[in-house]
């Protein structure tokens, strides 16, 4: 897996155009088929499995997968259209104070002097407002304006993925008794049909991908970092205030949906730093 995202890597410096023209429809594609595939193969094969087609259980799971897959699509657009660059502040706001001027550092690419917590990405070609990764599946870099957005993207990947995986093993299980899982017979006149035995490892696949997603998420807002500067905890407030700063200002409702409003509590260019550091050590420059 370290082998094929540093060749990934490599590729994406040596050629960042071809890379992106590459990447960025098929990742978008990806997610898109592997969302509607899912959605139906649950919809119409496994969840009437269990329950029964005109009851209110089907009706309910039908509501629950509407709702996971509008926020998994919703968060994806507004991840991608929402820009997180530099260029996207205020024109007044594009360069520092006299007395902020020794925090912020110089972009030998874009050639002038960038906010604290913000770096280059080659593959947007800008300096990108504490930028965290650049993200082929929403084609887009993640930072201060839009990782609200990718959180939710990839808690709702992980939420549906999760919800196919669980009716998945019902459904499988509903073939065996309980003496067949205890004692791990497998009745040769009433195994589970081969497809669903199939898409329920795939789902274990596309099910692991999310998650690990989400859980780096968790970590990077328990220090208020980023994944270039993982173990910094420089600018760590706590962990709701850590929310709050990428959430905005209506926090974890922002679950509901992207359209949510939920202002920042700040444009990006000013962060608070725990007591104890000093302002020289949080406002080090950041380099690739
Ligand atoms: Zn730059
Ligand atoms: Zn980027």
């Amino acid at each position: 897996m370290c082998f094929i995202w540093a060749c990934t890597k490599y590729f994406a410096r040596r050629n960042p155009k071809i890379f992106v023209r590459i990447s960025h429809p098929t990742a978008v594609l990806f997610v898109i088929v592997t969302t509607v595939f899912f959605v139906v193969l649950q919809m119409f094969y496994v969840v009437p499995q269990l329950f029964d087609v005109h009851g209110l259980m089907y009706k309910l799971v039908w509501l629950v997968e509407i709702f996971i897959a509008y926020n998994i699509f919703g968060n994806m657009l507004a991840c991608h259209i929402t820009s997180t660059s530099v260029e996207s502040l205020p024109k007044d706001r594009q360069f520092p104070k006299p007395e902020e001027e020794h925090l912020w550092h110089y972009c030998d690419v874009c050639e002038k002097l960038m906010p604290p917590r913000s770096w280059h990405c080659i593959l947007c070609k800008c300096c990108i407002l504490k930028r965290d990764h650049h993200c082929i599946f929403t084609a887009s870099c993640i930072g201060h304006n839009n990782q609200r957005y990718f959180f939710w993207f990839t808690l709702f990947m992980a939420l549906g993925t999760g919800v196919a995986l669980a009716t998945h093993m019902i459904a499988t299980l509903k073939f065996f008794s309980y003496s067949d899982l205890i004692f791990l017979k497998f009745p040769k006149d009433n195994l589970p049909p081969f497809w669903l035995v199939f898409t329920l490892i795939l789902n274990t696949y596309v099910f692991a991908a999310p998650v690990s997603s989400v859980l780096m998420q968790l970590s990077v807002f328990q220090h208020n970092g980023t994944l270039h500067d993982f173990y910094s905890d420089t600018c760590d407030l706590g962990l709701w205030e850590n929310f709050k700063l990428t959430l905005g200002e209506k926090g974890l409702w922002t679950f509901l949906s992207p359209t949510v409003k939920s202002p920042l509590s700040h444009d990006g260019t000013q962060w608070k730093i725990k007591r104890h550091h000093s302002p020289k050590l949080h406002f080090l420059r950041v380099s690739d």
